[in-house]
Formats: structure tokens, sequence, C-alpha cells
């Protein structure tokens, strides 16, 4: 799977597929993370690619020329999801994360300052996602957080593809905790169950230690479970 960043700062972006189980991605060719630098479209002396926003008001607002060659210097882009980044967007779940595993290319459009001027938006973008309800200073967090969560469902990626079938949100539950050696940490044991050797019991008891941690820390997905449960 290949993904575009548009971006005003590529190291932000190189580092993170730098490191960790994103390099192994991209050394297994899983993964094609390909970094476009939207100042190299800027045509100016300066390369400036923001302005002052019309109306008046704070910050600066990128400028749509520069973004929309940016995009379109993508070859095939024209068929390719191209994703904004914005507080103003769809949330994004780990259904759009799964979503967008089965595309094979990505556009992520990474906005910075006040944002990109809506033009820009409005010819190029077929789809804008938001992390989270807090602003952040630009969409390089955002644009990793899309592609990380969805690079995990390429095969190969994660060693132990049943490690997706259990995790949170799948089937709308928190996962169960999880414990590793020593047995004993500061006087805590590890749940007995964990140490029976009995997978049919291990089996029941994750299950329920799920449901009591959604319960509790996520009504609002708890809920979702019980009413999927009754179809
Ligand atoms: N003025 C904008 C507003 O009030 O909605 C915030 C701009 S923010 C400082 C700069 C950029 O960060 C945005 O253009 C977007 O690309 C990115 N960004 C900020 N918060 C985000 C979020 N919650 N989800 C996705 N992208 C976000």
């Amino acid at each position: 799977m290949t993904f575009y960043f548009l971006t005003l700062f590529p190291d932000m972006i190189r580092a993170y597929f730098a490191e960790s189980l994103m390099k192994r991605a991209c050394e297994s060719g899983a993964v094609d993370a390909r970094v476009i630098d939207i100042r190299d479209f800027a045509e100016n002396k300066h390369n400036r690619v923001d302005d002052y926003p019309y109306g008046g008001g704070a910050g600066m607002v990128m400028a749509a020329p520069p973004v929309l060659r940016a995009v379109r210097s993508i070859a095939g882009v024209e068929a390719m999801p191209v994703i904004n980044t914005s507080p103003a967007g769809r949330p994004f779940t780990q259904k759009e994360a799964k979503a967008l595993a089965r595309e094979e290319s990505v556009v992520f459009l990474c906005g910075h300052y006040e944002g990109i001027d809506q033009r820009a938006i409005d010819a190029v973008v077929t789809r804008s996602y938001s992390i989270g309800d807090y602003v952040l200073t630009g969409g390089e967090l955002a644009a990793l957080v899309m592609a990380d969560a969805a690079a995990r469902h390429l095969p190969g990626v994660l060693g132990n593809s049943e490690s997706l079938a259990e995790e949170s949100f799948e089937n709308d539950l928190l996962e169960y905790p999880q414990y590793t050696r020593p047995e004993t940490v500061e006087g805590v044991h590890v749940p007995p169950v964990l140490l029976s050797g009995n997978h049919a019991e291990i089996k029941a008891w994750r299950h329920r230690e799920s449901l009591r941690l959604t319960e509790e820390k996520r009504p609002d997905l708890y809920e979702k479970y019980l009413q999927n449960q009754k179809r």
C-alpha cells in the first residue's frame, strides 16, 4: 500500500517510518511511504506557501496553488482517496482504518497554520477526517495516526494476525488486560487463570474482562455491543 504525505515538514513523516514496525513494513514492501514537500511547489523566490487570511484574523493560511500543484504531481491521483486532515472532518475510527487498508494508495494532505485555502480542499479532497476533538498544530500527526492504524491491517505488517482479531474495538469491545513476566510485581500476582494452561477458561476470563472494562470505561461502546448482540 502506498501512502503519500503532502506536508511542509517532511522530516516529521520520515522520522516515523524510520522506526519499529512501520520501518519493517517499508522494508518488506508492505508499505511505501512517499513524502512530498508542498514547499517544492511554491513558485516564488522565498518558497512561500502561506498568506494572510482574507477578511482578517489571526494566523496564516496555506495558499491553494502550491497545494493543488503538489497533489496533481502524483501520477494517477484522480483514482486515489485524497484525505484532508481537519478538526472539522469525520471522526476517524477503527472502521475507517480498516477501510483505508483496502485502498492501494492514499494521499494525506497535512494542513498547518490556520489550515488550507478552502478552494484547494474543494478541488481535490475526497474526504476529511479528524482524529479527535482537539486542535493540533499540524496535520502530520493526524496523517501518521491514520496511516499507522490502516497499515496494521495489511498482511505481514504485524507478526501475528491473531493479535488484530482480539484487539480493542473488534466487536465493539475493549481488549482485556495483558500481563507478562515476572509473575509477581510489587506483590501483585498475575491472575491465576492465565497460568492455568486451560485455554477455554483463559478465553472465557478474557471475554469477561473485556465486557467489564468496556462497560466501565466506554459505556457508549458497551451499549453498541449490547445492541449488536440483540440482532
Ligand atoms: N484553524 C483550524 C480550526 O480551528 O479548525 C485549526 C488549524 S490547526 C492549527 C492546523 C492543522 O492541523 C489543520 O489544518 C489540520 O490539518 C491539522 N489538525 C489539527 N487538529 C486536527 C485534528 N483534530 N484532526 C486532524 N487534523 C487536525
